[in-house]
């Protein structure tokens, strides 16, 4: 599989499955386009996964966790996934330039997701000897041990907004804890991950340890989110998917992570720093081209400094460019022409309800032509029950809405069924503190954005946008349970 897989991509390359350490034709050797959103052209064909394939994977997984890779201490495991923190860091360019044109996103955010994913493995990695258990003191003539145990083999069913830092927090974690993990990646963005996969193989992952079945969400994602074989299900992606993921769980009595999407607000007060805010403000609905969980996709704006903030937010949008991911636009792409037009759906929604579109960028003249570009569009006012501010539009769509007070910022930024993460823009100490602490989210920041981003901070949300934990120690703790020992010697 090495040389099958390369950045170039083309109308011949094509990418199997990772089953047992071995690439694996799907079991009836059916296989998908896969369309460059740069331009819309088949540059490459990935196995389309069978149920079959799901249930030779879990097969592996399972020989592999009862085998070779059970039998690691967890120096030996962690030391693995350091080695591959490296061999990613050698690839960084090639695994860059691959994630651009498969998924469109500009070079620079590939460069990051590629230094993310590294960061992940290396800090994973470093972790696997440090999940320590306890001792409970309840009798004295018992010893009592808590042992923290992998669960066994592991589901991770992947997006494909972030490919690499998605497989690298969950994965990452996983194999740290000791489970052998069977991944269904995204069928629009699987190539990079099948590339760290064969990295894992060079760098000595036992064969099983780590197995990828790529396809359809409705066949392999599926068949994976219901093998009676998995132990415990991490799952990233849409809440409707999310619900028939944890459906799924619940017939086989198994745990579930679920990263769901958000609708998460950026409030600015009157005496916030504006000039640190604006920039981040815009990047924040912007960056990935608005297809992040935790973009800031609505602005809540205290009403005597409303209209300023609108025209200086204005004054940004219209300058951005949607545009080729080499040349380094402000956004590339959409991901598909599906994505493209939903994007557009919810545009001419808000115009048949009669929105005011504050301002809008535009579409680069090197955006090749059969690319699913959208252009950066800002809406303002845009009232808080609308259809914009409630629902996840996934695209760079932006929507502010007024507030007079804290109290109704408040209501207003915990008034959607999401709560991922939120940004409070205020000089006041406590103030920042007190609407801080009552925003329902899973992350918070404050004269700052930078949500889901932090390999160290754990990430996840309320309602809508899911529940448990990833990224962090927590996220490591996550793929583990725990085993009591009694002991009597008394
Ligand atoms: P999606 O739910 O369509 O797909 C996600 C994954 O699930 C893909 O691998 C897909 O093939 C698979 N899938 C689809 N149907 C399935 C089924 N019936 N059973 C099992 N698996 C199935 O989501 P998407 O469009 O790829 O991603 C966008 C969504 O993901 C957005 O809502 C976004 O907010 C969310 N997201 C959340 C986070 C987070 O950390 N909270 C991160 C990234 C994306």
């Amino acid at each position: 599989m090495d040389d099958q897989v390369s950045a170039q991509g083309g109308r011949n390359m094509t990418y199997q499955n990772l089953i047992g350490g071995r690439d694996t034709a799907s079991s009836d050797g059916a296989m998908l386009d896969v369309l460059s959103p740069v331009d819309g052209s088949l540059f490459a064909r990935i196995a389309s996964g069978t149920p079959e394939d799901v249930d030779a994977a879990v097969t592996a997984a399972r020989a592999a966790f009862e085998g070779a890779w059970g039998k690691l201490t967890a120096t030996e495991r962690g030391r693995l996934l350091v080695k591959l923190a490296t061999a990613v860091e050698a690839h960084a360019e090639e695994l860059a330039a691959l994630e651009s044109r498969d998924n469109g996103k500009p070079l620079r955010q590939s460069k990051a997701d590629v230094a993310a994913l590294a960061r992940y493995f290396e800090y994973y990695g470093s972790a696997a000897d440090k999940l320590h258990g306890e001792v409970i003191p309840y009798l004295n003539s018992h010893f009592i041990g808590v042992e923290r145990v992998p669960h066994g083999v592991t589901g991770h069913i992947v997006p494909w907004n972030y490919p690499m830092q998605i497989f690298g927090r969950s994965v990452g974690a996983a194999l740290a804890a000791g489970n052998a993990t069977v991944v269904k990646p995204a069928e629009d963005a699987s190539l990079t991950i099948l590339r760290v996969s064969a990295l894992a193989r060079e760098v000595g992952f036992p064969e099983g340890a780590l197995n990828i079945v790529t396809g359809l969400g409705r066949s392999a994602g599926a068949a994976l989110a219901a093998h009676p074989g998995i132990d415990f299900l991490s799952f990233t992606g849409s809440p409707e998917t999310g619900t028939a993921v944890q459906t799924a769980a619940a017939q086989n009595h198994v745990g579930v992570t679920l990263e769901l999407g958000g609708k998460s607000a950026q409030v600015v007060f009157d005496d916030a720093d504006l000039e640190r805010a604006l920039p981040i403000l815009v990047t924040a609905i912007i960056q990935n081209g608005g297809q992040t969980c935790s973009a800031g996709s609505r602005l809540l704006i205290q009403r005597g400094i409303f209209n300023d903030v609108v025209a200086a937010v204005s004054e940004r949008f219209r300058n951005l460019k949607a545009g080729h991911p080499e040349h380094e636009p402000d956004l590339g792409p959409m991901i598909n022409q599906a994505q493209q037009r939903r994007v557009q759906s919810y545009l001419d929604r808000a115009a048949s309800e009669g929105l005011s579109v504050a301002a809008a960028g535009g579409i680069a003249t090197d955006a090749p032509k059969g690319g699913y570009y959208v252009p950066p569009t800002f809406l303002a006012p845009v009232p808080h029950e609308s259809t914009l501010s409630q629902e996840e539009v996934f695209g760079p769509v932006l929507v502010a809405t007024p507030f007079d007070d804290e109290a109704e910022a408040i209501r207003l930024a915990n008034g959607t069924p999401y709560g991922l993460a939120a940004g409070v823009w205020t000089r006041d100490a406590m103030r920042s503190t007190r609407v801080g602490r009552a925003m329902r989210v899973g992350q918070v920041f404050v004269n700052c954005y930078g949500a889901g981003g932090g390999v160290e901070l754990p990430f996840g949300g309320f309602g809508r946008s899911g529940h448990g934990r990833e990224k962090g120690f927590e996220g490591l703790v996550e793929f583990t349970t725990t085993r009591t020992i009694v002991i009597a010697h008394g």
